[in-house]
């Protein structure tokens, strides 16, 4: 894989990844993510942004149930 920027090599990497969202904070201590080794430039495997994604719906739909 290579990086968009730089076209520098994507190596597989473990890193602290910090969400915002809607008052959200999320922190993930050892997400698995693409690392540049040029650039240092981050990209999130795509199966991990479906984690994501689905971690933030159940987030969300919690915290609107405890409003409601
Ligand atoms: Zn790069």
């Amino acid at each position: 894989m290579k990086c968009l920027y730089c076209d520098g090599d994507l190596e597989l990497a473990t890193d602290v990844y910090h969400l915002d969202r809607k008052g959200i904070h999320l922190t993930i201590d050892d997400m698995q993510v693409y690392k540049c080794n040029r650039c240092g430039e981050i990209m999130i495997p795509g199966e991990e942004v479906q984690a994501l994604q689905d971690i933030l719906r159940q987030l969300e739909d919690s915290i609107q149930r405890e409003v409601a």
